[in-house]
């Protein structure tokens, strides 16, 4: 180990539990909480064996006010919840690490619907009604029932083995509703001056110290407001707050502002941006401090670490990415650290679609229900196969690695393109999207690595080349490619005048809009729309974004960034027009309908067209339409994966790649083998 990094291995006491290093995994949702017992423990069991000395669980909602569904959390409201996160808590110990699981109420954020209670809150304030319900003031009897069940939920996590217990006091949950002045207008005791608007989250921490604090590491979470002022507590406050409360606490893990800031992407936010405002807790207590950072460079760490501005280097994210990114610092393989992203795909996966997922790594969440491992791959039983892996994207190259560490006889990793990376060739050159780059990069680096795989770009292969290849299984990975020929997805309406506009990749190869005056239509509801305007705009074309969609960009609200684009676009100077279905086109003369399905007229001398991609599928078909040259030529197997297949995100072009590389030796290897199921999954 680099004796620079050795800070970052060192334990640390934290009330009755000691920690074995100083690399702790944050409580963060999975989409497993207590419904999936088996792969919660699978998920959270990898990151103590890629040596996270702490991991947590998800939010545990304690009551049933409190209760998320159909949003998946830990619940802790009885005994059975609690006897579901048993085999995670005995997993994590396996590899000697220790477990802790967040106890959490939402309050008004809460939202109590699965249930059929009411959302309940410090004050009656016009609270957020995304589930047809305002809150209801909290009545001492509510206080008194919701820190019962607290004590209650920490009772059970103690028995069930945990380690470290939190109070879940940030993030505008209900601790935090109490704290802000904004939130909490009570006049009894629980509201008013700062040691009043603490009452609650004192007596939480009081009543659950005794109860467990003597088996337990008591932790709690705490955010002050930063960039976006939404936590509604300043950093003064937030500091006396953290003096009240000290000795209560035995590790205080520190956040900032509102959700999608504390976790927000790497195109808004850099490494380590919460420690202007987490930095400085410090300043009020000796007790241990975690935050987060999205770090995942070892001289970094240490450094904050040294700062002493934080005890443990938090991570989410960088922990999915990479669970052994401890282990890999510790054998000083820093190459080999698959690094996050910042693109929140985890966020994206998990919130919206139940199960987490990850751009870097493709295996994170499939421990379980696909018993995959980051760090191993079985070897192949068909070790004298050479394969031919076409294109170089996202799909093909985690393809060539995946089967290269197989132990397949010969990869070859073959692209038109002078480089690997394929879209995020220009994906990365957008303004703002550098660091989604770290995909291309990271395999890269490990297919040098490998004797047995040879990447060869600038060369363009025919069918006829890859039957004279010698290869004897072909893996197609040639991706998609944006159309311009004024088809709407979804939409009976074409584009009138339109037969090759310009798309995304004709602007960056390089060409440019005939014009000053361009609209960037958007279809697709991601980034490259809106990517691509800001590049314009940044060389002084005036543009205006137009979309089908109600709202900028709908995938970036999944991603917690849609506020900080549309703010960023702004600034850069693009105009947003939404709700407009682009149904006609000359230059100067742009005609589309509104919402409200009135004709309006657009001006602009150009037009890009981001509205859908096409499958760049033909080899293939060349290739299976043609069976008996396939079988003189000695090629047993043609498979299609990534977008060449169907154009999605680059997480699942990734994920595709994967997936067939580890299972391209079954039988029906083209279709997904069966997954272990739990009831709900
Ligand atoms: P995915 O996301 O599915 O991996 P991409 O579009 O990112 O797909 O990458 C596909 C890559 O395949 C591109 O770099 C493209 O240049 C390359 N490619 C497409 N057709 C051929 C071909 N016939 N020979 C070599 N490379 C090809």
């Amino acid at each position: 180990m680099d004796p620079r990094h050795a800070i970052l291995f060192e334990p640390v006491v934290i009330g009755p539990k000691v920690l074995p290093n100083r690399f702790y995994q944050v409580p963060h949702a999975s989409g497993f909480g207590s419904i999936k017992p088996g792969s919660q423990a699978a998920f959270r069991a990898i990151k103590a064996e890629g040596g996270w000395g702490g991991v947590c669980v998800e939010y545990s909602p304690v009551s049933m006010d409190a209760d998320e569904l159909p949003h998946v959390a830990a619940n802790l409201r009885d005994d059975r919840d609690a006897a579901a996160l048993a085999p995670t808590v005995e997993a994590v110990h396996a590899f000697g690490s220790l477990a802790g699981v967040e106890l959490y109420h939402g309050g008004n954020a809460s939202k109590g619907v699965n249930a059929r209670t009411s959302r309940i809150a410090p004050s009656q304030l016009p609270a957020g009604s995304a589930w047809g319900s305002m809150a209801r003031e909290m009545t001492l009897d509510d206080i008194e029932r919701v820190q019962g069940d607290f004590v209650a939920a920490a009772r059970r996590a103690r028995d069930v083995g945990f380690d470290i217990v939190y109070v879940y006091g940030a993030h505008g949950y209900l601790m935090t509703q109490f704290l802000s002045t904004q939130a909490n207008r009570r006049t009894d005791r629980y509201g008013g001056g700062l040691a009043n608007r603490a009452r609650f989250q004192r007596e939480v921490l009081e009543r659950v110290r005794d109860e467990i604090g003597g088996d337990c590491a008591i932790a709690t979470r705490i955010c002050i407001d930063g960039r976006d002022g939404l936590a509604g507590i300043e950093l003064d406050d937030m500091l006396e707050f953290v003096t009240l409360i000290d000795p209560l606490v035995d590790l205080f893990d520190v956040t900032v502002g509102s959700w999608p800031e504390d976790s927000g992407t790497s195109r808004y936010y850099p490494e380590g941006h919460q420690l202007p405002w987490t930095g400085r807790v410090r300043e009020a207590t000796a007790k241990p401090i975690v935050g987060v950072g999205r770090y995942t460079n070892a001289d970094q760490m240490a450094q904050v670490i040294r700062s002493g501005a934080l005890d443990l280097i938090g991570a989410a994210r960088p922990a999915i990415a990479d669970p052994f990114l401890p282990t890999k610092i510790a054998e000083g393989r820093l190459d080999d650290v698959r690094e996050c992203t910042g693109a929140n795909v985890c966020i994206m996966r998990e919130e919206n679609f139940g199960h987490i997922g990850c751009i870097q790594n493709p295996t994170a969440g499939e421990e379980y229900r696909r018993g995959w491992h980051p760090e191993a791959v079985p070897p192949t039983a068909q070790p004298d196969r050479a394969v031919l892996v076409v294109g170089a994207g996202p799909a093909g190259m985690e393809c060539a690695l995946v089967l290269a560490r197989r132990g397949f006889a010969a990869v070859h990793l073959v692209d038109e393109q002078e480089g690997i990376g394929g879209r995020l060739r220009w994906t990365r050159q957008l303004p703002t999207l550098g660091d989604w780059g770290r995909v291309t990069d990271w395999r890269m680096t490990q297919l040098g690595k490998l004797p047995n795989v040879e990447v060869i770009t600038g060369r363009r292969l025919s069918a006829d080349d890859v039957l004279d290849y010698g290869a004897d299984l072909v893996v197609i990975a040639t991706g998609s490619t944006w159309s311009g020929d004024g088809t709407q997805p979804g939409r009976d309406i074409p584009i009138v005048g339109i037969d090759a506009a310009l798309t995304p990749e004709r602007v960056m190869r390089g060409e440019r809009p005939s014009g000053r005056r361009v609209i960037v239509y958007d279809c697709d509801g991601y980034y490259v729309a809106p990517g691509i305007a800001e590049l314009l705009a940044l060389e002084g074309f005036d543009v205006t974004l137009v979309t089908t969609h109600e709202v900028l960009s709908p995938m970036s609200e999944m991603s917690l960034e849609r506020r900080m684009l549309t703010r960023h676009l702004r600034e850069v100077g693009v105009t947003i027009r939404t709700g407009i279905t682009v149904t006609g086109f000359a230059p100067g003369d742009i005609t589309g309908i509104d919402q409200y399905g009135d004709e309006i007229a657009l001006a602009a001398d150009d037009i890009v067209l981001v509205t859908h991609q096409v499958p760049a599928n033909g080899l293939h078909r060349e290739l299976t339409s043609d069976p008996a040259s396939l079988a003189a030529s000695g090629v047993k197997a043609v498979h299609l994966i990534g977008d060449a297949a169907a154009p999605r995100w680059i997480s699942e072009a990734v994920f595709d790649g994967h997936r067939l590389a580890r299972e391209i030796d079954l039988p029906r290897a083209a279709f997904p083998a069966p997954l272990l199921r739990e009831p709900l999954a």
